[in-house]
């Protein structure tokens, strides 16, 4: 495998790790260690992993971590209670709640219930606004670790052509701001594609940047980019797989098709995964920041 290719999420979310260090000195000579609040409704097995996954690496951090379970059958209120409950403790400075939530939940209105001062993933309206603006507060994690995964790697988007495939509010929204914004690393020129784009194809054979992030295996191959693209895999899909859990993770971009074309590509695992958790770290970390006098 060509490494010279590689963009690694891992190994950029080493150096952000260690860039942390001496925040967390300053706040805890303040007497503050930053916290994080999960809420999980539900028992769906990959969001529990998820959300023990943070929990884990907040607590080999320093940081403090809390996870709340909730019953699948939790009433909307009760989802609210909890959540004020939250906003009101200074022991949390971020509070997450897991999506998706059960149908009976309206999601917006729940998001709307955090304090937007503690909404670490960047979801709720006030922060989508302040980033739309160009003042970021929190940056919502995916896209924010693939900026930084770009800035690790030196790679400038000034004037370049960047096509996002998926409009999502977690991810291709606000990607395509952060990409096409007027800062240091940004001022791309962007594209946002999704499932009613038609040729789909014309945008992306044209593109210096592609960043897919639709949840299709292999969607993405080498006739639909062009030579020397920096490819940008979000997607993660679970496909079955002769090995002892019987799947594996395979991203959007069809990695072998493509490796001969590119000239940078982010991998499924290894790549924006591990950035994203890495930004939750850093939003957490931040939230606790607004706290220094
Ligand atoms: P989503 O389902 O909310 O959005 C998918 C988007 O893709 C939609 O806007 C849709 O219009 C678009 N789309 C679907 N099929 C398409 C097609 N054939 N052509 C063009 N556009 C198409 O998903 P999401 O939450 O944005 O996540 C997308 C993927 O990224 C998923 O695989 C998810 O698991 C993954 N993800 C990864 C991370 C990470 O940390 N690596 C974080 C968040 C999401």
């Amino acid at each position: 495998m060509d490494t010279s290719k590689v963009l690694s999420g891992k190994d950029t979310a080493v150096a952000v790790y260690a860039s942390f260090k001496n925040r967390l000195d300053i706040l805890s000579k303040r007497g503050i260690i930053p916290g994080l609040c999960v809420i999980l409704v539900g028992d769906d097995p990959a969001s529990q992993i998820y959300v023990k996954t943070k929990s884990k690496k907040l607590q080999s951090l320093g940081l403090r971590s809390k996870n709340i379970y909730l019953n699948n059958d939790v009433s909307q209120n009760e989802l609210i209670q909890t959540i004020n409950g939250l906003n009101q403790d200074s022991n949390y400075h971020g509070i997450l709640v897991q999506m998706p939530l059960p149908s009976h939940i309206d999601s917006q209105l729940i998001i709307n219930s955090i304090d937007s001062t503690k909404d670490v993933d960047g979801f709720h309206p006030e922060n989508v606004g302040w980033l739309s603006i160009g003042e970021p507060r929190f940056i919502p994690c995916t896209p924010k670790g693939i900026m930084k995964i770009f800035k690790h790697y030196n790679i400038e988007l000034i004037g370049k052509d960047i096509v996002v495939i998926g409009r999502s509010n977690i991810v291709g929204r606000p990607m395509s701001v952060l990409v096409s914004s007027n800062g240091e690393w940004s001022n791309g020129t962007c594209t946002i594609c999704h499932s009613r784009t038609k040729n789909l194809e014309q945008y992306t054979r044209n593109a210096d940047v592609v960043i897919s992030a639709i949840g299709k295996p292999n969607y993405l191959k080498a006739d639909m980019i062009k030579k020397g693209s920096i490819i940008i895999d979000v997607g993660i899909n679970r496909v079955e797989a002769e090995n002892d859990k019987g799947y594996k993770i395979i991203g959007d971009v069809d990695y072998n098709s493509v490796i001969d074309k590119v000239s940078f590509i982010t991998p499924v695992p290894g790549g924006v995964g591990p950035m994203t958790i890495a930004m939750l770290v850093e939003n957490t970390i931040e939230a606790a920041e607004q706290n220094i006098p």
